[in-house]
């Protein structure tokens, strides 16, 4: 093992090695881009089902597609209240 400088990340950040890089597969949107924006999907989460009893605003990370600008579905289920591409 070398000493390779080690480099901080913010938490909750998960670091990547280069060797773990060169088996990435890059996400392409539907239209062919491959350059996003982090954007917040903002919901809101009502008082019935709420955990505190009231309503809340709910914050979720978002990624934009830069050329037609839909969304990017990450996680297959996570962002579903989005209506369906293609
Ligand atoms: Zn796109």
């Amino acid at each position: 093992m070398s000493l390779a400088p080690r480099i901080l990340k913010p938490v909750g950040q998960i670091q990547i090695g280069p060797e773990t890089m060169k088996h990435a597969v890059p996400k392409v949107c539907g239209c062919g881009c491959n350059i996003f924006i982090p954007a917040i999907y903002v919901s809101t989460i009502p008082a019935l089902v709420s955990p505190v009893g009231l309503e809340l605003t709910a914050q979720q990370p978002v990624l934009i597609c830069l050329k037609c600008q839909e969304p990017l579905n990450l996680k297959g289920d996570a962002v579903d209240s989005f209506p369906p591409q293609g």
